[in-house]
C-alpha cells in the first residue's frame, strides 16, 4: 500500500469490528490512529463473557462471508487460528402451532466463529493499535487548533479517573458504532448526524445459561419461529470451545426484545429459559443464568452508503448499520471510511 507523506491523525471511538478494520487499514498505510472503546476490552458486539460457570460468546453467534475482500480476510483468520468453521447439528424450530415442529436446516451456508472465542478476533486486531479501553467518548468538537488549522478535540468519563479530557487533538474523527451513539457524538458533522439518527437500532435480550449435564437436544443450534426466541446454541458445541460445562446461549426475538427493553433483568432470564423449556422438551434447571441486554444488536433499517464520509468536516461513520450489517458488513463498513480518507490526503 503507498504510504501518505504528511500522514493525519484519526480519532476512531469505537473498537468493535468496524473500528478496528478502519484503524488498521488507515495504519498499515502510515496514518497516526487512535481508538477508543468505553468497554473493557475490544471487539464490541464480537464478544465473549467468561464467567466461573462456563464461557459464552452472547453477541454474534457466528459470521458469514460473501464479500470476496472478507472471504480473504476470513480465510487469513483461519490460517492463524483465529477462527474455524463451524457446521453445528441445525435446525429450525416452529412454535407457531400446537407444540415444536422441528425442520432440519441444510442451507449450504458457511458458518465461522472466533477460536477460541468469538471475542479473540477483536483482540488480534487490536494488536499494535494504539487502543485506550475503559474510556467513554461523551463529546467531540471541531474548532480551530495551531496555527488556526480546525482540528477534532473528545472528551470523556476514564473508567479509571473520572472526567477527562484527551490529551493532543487529531485531524479525522471517525465514529465506528450503533448510529444512535454515533449521532450522539457528530454534532459538529450535521450532515452525518441527520443520516446516523434517521437509523434505528433494535435491542436483542440474551440469556446465558449453564446445565451440569449435556441437554439432550438432538441439536446444537436452531433458528426459532413464532416463539419469543429466535435463536438457541449450544455454545460448547463450536470449535475449540471446553466441552464442558454445558453452556446455552438463547437470543430473544427482535419484537419480543422490543417490548421487553425495560423488563427486570431477572424476569427476563426467567421467561426466556421457560420458552426453551417448552421449545427444546428439556426439562432441566440451569446451573447458573443470566440475562444481557444488547440496547442496539442490530440495524432496524437498510441503507445502500457503505460508510458516511465529509471530507469537509473530516468526519466519517462506520459500523454495521452500513454496508449491510452483520460481522461482514461491519468489517467492510470499516474498510470503506478507512479507503475514503486515504483518498482525500492523497
Ligand atoms: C445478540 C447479537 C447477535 C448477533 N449475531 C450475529 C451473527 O450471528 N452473525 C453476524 O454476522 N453478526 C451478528 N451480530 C451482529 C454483529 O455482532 C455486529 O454487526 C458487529 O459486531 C458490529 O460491529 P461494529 O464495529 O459495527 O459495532 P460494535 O461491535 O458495537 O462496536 C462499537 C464499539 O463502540 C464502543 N462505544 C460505543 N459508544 C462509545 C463511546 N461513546 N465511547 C467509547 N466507545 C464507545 C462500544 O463499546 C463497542 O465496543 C449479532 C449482534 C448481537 C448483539
Amino acid at each position: 500500500m503507498n504510504r501518505i507523506i504528511d500522514p493525519p491523525s484519526v480519532a476512531i471511538v469505537g473498537a468493535g469490528l468496524s473500528g478496528l478494520a478502519c484503524a488498521r487499514t488507515l495504519q498499515d498505510a502510515g496514518v497516526h490512529v487512535q481508538l477508543f472503546d468505553k468497554s473493557r476490552g475490544v471487539g464490541g458486539r464480537l464478544a465473549t463473557r467468561r464467567t466461573d460457570q462456563g464461557s459464552f460468546d452472547h453477541g454474534a453467534q457466528y459470521f458469514t462471508a460473501r464479500d470476496a475482500r472478507f472471504r480473504e480476510t476470513v480465510a487469513q483468520w483461519v490460517e492463524q487460528g483465529l477462527a474455524a468453521p463451524w457446521a453445528p447439528s441445525l435446525v429450525a424450530i416452529d412454535m407457531a402451532g400446537a407444540g415444536p415442529v422441528r425442520s432440519t436446516v441444510g442451507d449450504g451456508t458457511v458458518r465461522h466463529v472466533g477460536l477460541p472465542a468469538m471475542n479473540r478476533i477483536g483482540r488480534a486486531l487490536a494488536e499494535g493499535l494504539a487502543v485506550r479501553t475503559d474510556f467513554t467518548v461523551t463529546a467531540a468538537r471541531r474548532g480551530p487548533g495551531t496555527g488556526g488549522l480546525m482540528r477534532w478535540t473528545l472528551a470523556g468519563t476514564d473508567g479509571k479517573a473520572g472526567e477527562a479530557v484527551v490529551d493532543g487533538s487529531f485531524d479525522w474523527l471517525v465514529t465506528a458504532m450503533p448510529s444512535p451513539q454515533a449521532a450522539a457524538l457528530l454534532g459538529d458533522a450535521a450532515d452525518l448526524q441527520a443520516q446516523a439518527r434517521a437509523m434505528p437500532m433494535v435491542p436483542c435480550w440474551a440469556v446465558l445459561a449453564s446445565f451440569d449435564a449435556p441437554l439432550d437436544t438432538g441439536f446444537d443450534a436452531a433458528f426459532v419461529n413464532g416463539s419469543a426466541l429466535t435463536w438457541i446454541a449450544r455454545n460448547n458445541a463450536k470449535p475449540g470451545r471446553d466441552r464442558q460445562p454445558e453452556c446455552w446461549v438463547l437470543h430473544a426475538a427482535r419484537d419480543w426484545s422490543e417490548a421487553e427493553l425495560e423488563a427486570p433483568a431477572e424476569d427476563v432470564c426467567a421467561r426466556m429459559l421457560e420458552e426453551f423449556r417448552q421449545v427444546t422438551g428439556c426439562d432441566v434447571a440451569p446451573a447458573s443464568a443470566r440475562a444481557h441486554r444488547w440496547r442496539y444488536s442490530g440495524p432496524g433499517a437498510r441503507t445502500d452508503l457503505a460508510c458516511l464520509f465529509d471530507a469537509g468536516s473530516q468526519a466519517g461513520a462506520c459500523g454495521d448499520w452500513l454496508a449491510g450489517s452483520r460481522v461482514e458488513g461491519a468489517w467492510l463498513s470499516g474498510l470503506e471510511l478507512a479507503g475514503r480518507i486515504l483518498a482525500s490526503c492523497r
